[in-house]
């Protein structure tokens, strides 16, 4: 609801200014309660479930919204648009509707931006050759990933848009808006959508009755470049996925405009026409619609394809001193990387905001936390249904019964999600209100979700100790996904553990344990080099350990990268600025022997030229890298002119 839409200023000190356009219900009042989406007539297409369905004008964008406050939509809005209606206004409980409200402009003082606004998925209407947009069953890969989810429109039971049926036979075709210039202009490839289209292809078992499926992948190659990523394509042919080598030239409508007819030629130069019950393009990523006005606006350089122009040497980093970018607004890419590229922009920005670290930092304060020493105790469950991730398995509602008949519990609750910020509103409220003591949440992993709730204890001023989870997801709905039944029986047992275990908790204190502000990197390589410097930059000593006799490691046998840019230069500098720095320590020729504790506070020993020394840190980097693999086929040890890759290189640099 926010854009930038002024920025002026430099590294440490720019005037951003943000348009907060209007939301027609103030978000202090709504409490999420839903009702002006109830009660609102209007209906357009829901751009988040790609327009699969339809949302209301009084709507929120997903379940999991954060905050979770309601907005209307002023272009469709009937009074907004006709001056009539205001259904919402006269059920709204908390009077938060505002049709008075108006865009608002903020300005910020920021001292360094990050960008990170995405893609834009290929839209591929204009194939005509693959009918998108006129053949009800030819989706797009996106629409297919909402068609899965139990978000979704189907709530995660698989059926095609032409007649609401399952479908058994899909089929996927790859590269649709990338590599190809003939009917785009996309000549890069988007990474992605081959590692997405197996998994689609594999999960939709998950989503479907799994009877008569036959998934088949149209490619021309497969990049499952990555590890642990070939793998995963073998992995797929081996339970049934049918990849074929070819591009798909048309795609025609199925009997009663159900289905698809696809035409392609194989490699050894048949055409053959099948039926598939569904047809997914899997559609490239493009730059964001606004990339060029965002660079305009912050003077960045774009490439020939309008993603975010960065070096290889400094990802992260734009012409713009102060200007970072993450994810796939430098270049289409997975998840991990973008969140991989999202730390490195963060760790330049706080490298480059160094000297005013933490100042403007405010700590959240809780209640005064109540003992519940003496209490009688009072348990309450709540049981997450995870859209249909665990509802889909198990019997929420016999296990939430079950639930209130076991010692202690005096509330048990059953949630669409338990994580959502409005459950954690209600959670807090029941807390209070039955006077809990101790609280179990049947749902998810603690790994990712125990501080969450933890929180939410502290928030109503019970000690964070006091919450227990029952993993019924990922160690039961997700396993026992056959049988029903069982896992039901199964997830009664672990909320009854998590009761009993909860019973005898007691609060714990926080301890509180001196941390060594130095970190150790093991390894000298440019990884290693370039953790240490961002270490050292922002003000911690580093010691940097490298086995061999000089730092640089492979990089020296490099030439260039795959922008052409030559890597010795580089290197040279960031060794010299590495060993100059006051905050970093190099010791060559040096071996970790030992490492013990914990984060925080390690202790290692370590040899240095074969002598023993300790070194104490809070954390550690490890960059040791990797070797070249060494072939014992196709003659390589054999006859000299067989060489690997990093020896062309080095044939490259010495014999020009
Ligand atoms: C069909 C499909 C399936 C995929 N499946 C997988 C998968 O299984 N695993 C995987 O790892 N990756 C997958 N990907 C790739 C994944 O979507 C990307 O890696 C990821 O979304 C990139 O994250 P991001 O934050 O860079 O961009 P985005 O997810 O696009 O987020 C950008 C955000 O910025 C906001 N924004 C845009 N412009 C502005 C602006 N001017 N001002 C303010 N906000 C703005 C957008 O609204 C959006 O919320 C898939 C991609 C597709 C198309
Ligand atoms: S006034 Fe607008 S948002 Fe409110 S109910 Fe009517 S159409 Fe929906
Ligand atoms: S990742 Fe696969 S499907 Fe996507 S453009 Fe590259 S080769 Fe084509």
């Amino acid at each position: 609801m926010s854009e930038v839409v002024e920025v002026s200023g430099e590294l440490g000190n720019f005037t951003v200014k943000v348009k907060h356009n209007p939301r027609y219900i103030d978000m202090d009042k709504c409490i999420a309660c839903g009702l002006c989406a109830q009660k609102c007539p209007r209906k357009v297409d829901d751009e988040f479930n790609q327009g699969l369905n339809q949302r209301k004008s009084a709507y929120i964008k997903y379940a999991q919204s954060i905050p979770l406050k309601y907005v209307i939509d002023g272009e469709t809005c009937i009074y907004l648009t006709r001056g009539k209606c205001k259904a919402c206004e006269k059920f709204c409980p908390t009077s938060a509707i505002n049709f008075d409200d108006t865009a608002e402009i903020a300005t910020l003082n920021v001292g360094a931006v990050i960008l990170s606004p995405g893609f834009k998925p290929f839209d591929p209407k204009g194939f005509d050759f693959y009918g998108y947009g006129t053949i009800p069953d030819v989706v797009t890969s996106m629409e297919y990933e909402r068609l899965l989810s139990s978000s979704g429109p189907c709530m995660g039971h698989l059926t095609r848009p032409s007649d609401s049926k399952e479908p058994r036979r899909i089929a996927w075709i790859q590269c649709v808006g990338s590599r190809n210039t003939n009917r785009c202009a996309n000549g890069y490839c988007s990474s992605v959508c081959c590692m997405y289209a197996i998994k689609e292809a594999l999960v939709t078992a998950e989503h479907t009755s799994g009877e008569g499926l036959e998934q088949t992948i149209f490619f021309m190659d497969i990049r499952s470049h990555g590890k642990d990523f070939d793998r995963f394509y073998e992995g797929a042919k081996a339970k049934g996925v049918r990849f074929v080598r070819a591009r798909p030239h048309s795609i025609e409508p199925g009997a009663g405009n159900s289905g698809v007819v696809m035409r392609y030629t194989t490699e050894d130069g048949r055409t053959l026409v099948e039926e598939f019950d569904l047809a997914v393009l899997s559609i490239g990523l493009e730059p964001p619609a606004d990339a060029q006005q965002l660079a305009d606006m912050f003077k960045l350089n774009l490439d020939h394809y309008r993603f975010a122009q960065t070096s290889d040497l400094a990802p992260g980093c734009t012409n713009q001193p102060g200007v970072y970018v993450a994810g796939a607004f430098q270049a289409p890419k997975v998840i991990q990387r973008s969140v991989t590229e999202a730390s490195t922009a963060a760790g330049e920005a706080a490298t480059a905001l160094i000297q005013s670290r933490g100042e403007l930092t405010r700590r959240k304060t809780y209640p005064v936390e109540r003992s519940v020493a003496g209490d009688e105790t009072r348990i309450g469950v709540f049981v997450c249904s995870c859209g249909i991730n665990i509802a889909g398995v198990i019997n929420v509602d016999e296990l939430t019964r079950y639930a209130r008949s076991l010692p202690h519990v005096v509330l048990a609750e059953n949630n669409l999600f338990s994580c959502s910020a409005d459950t954690q509103e209600l959670m807090a409220k029941k807390i209070s209100e039955h006077r809990l003591n101790r609280v179990v949440i049947a749902a998810c992993t603690p790994r990712t979700h125990e501080p969450l709730f933890q929180d939410t204890l502290r928030e109503t001023g019970l000690n964070p100790y006091l919450v227990e989870m029952a993993n019924i997801r990922n160690q039961n709905a997700w396993v026992h996904q056959r049988e029903p039944e069982k896992a039901t029986e199964k997830a009664k047992d672990q909320v009854r553990m998590a009761v009993a275990k909860t019973a005898l908790s007691v609060p714990l204190a926080s301890g509180r344990v001196n941390v060594v502000p130095k970190a150790l990197v093991i390894g000298g390589g440019v990884a290693g080099m370039a953790a240490a410097m961002s270490l050292a930059d922002q003000s911690f000593q580093t010691v940097l350990l490298e086995k061999s006799d000089r730092l640089g490691g492979n990089a020296w046998k490099v030439n260039a990268t795959d922008q052409g840019e030559a890597i010795r230069p580089y290197l040279e500098s960031l060794i010299q600025k590495v060993e100059q720095h006051p905050n970093i320590k190099v010791l060559k020729n040096a071996q970790l022997k030992t490492a013990v504790g914990s984060v925080g506070s390690f202790v290692s020993e370590i040899q240095v030229n074969g002598e023993p020394r300790a070194v104490t840190y809070g954390v550690a980097v490890i960059a040791t890298g990797g070797r070249e693999s060494r072939p014992a086929e196709y003659l390589y040890g054999e006859d000299p002119r067989v060489v690997t890759h990093l020896e062309f290189d080095a044939l490259l640099r010495d014999q020009p």
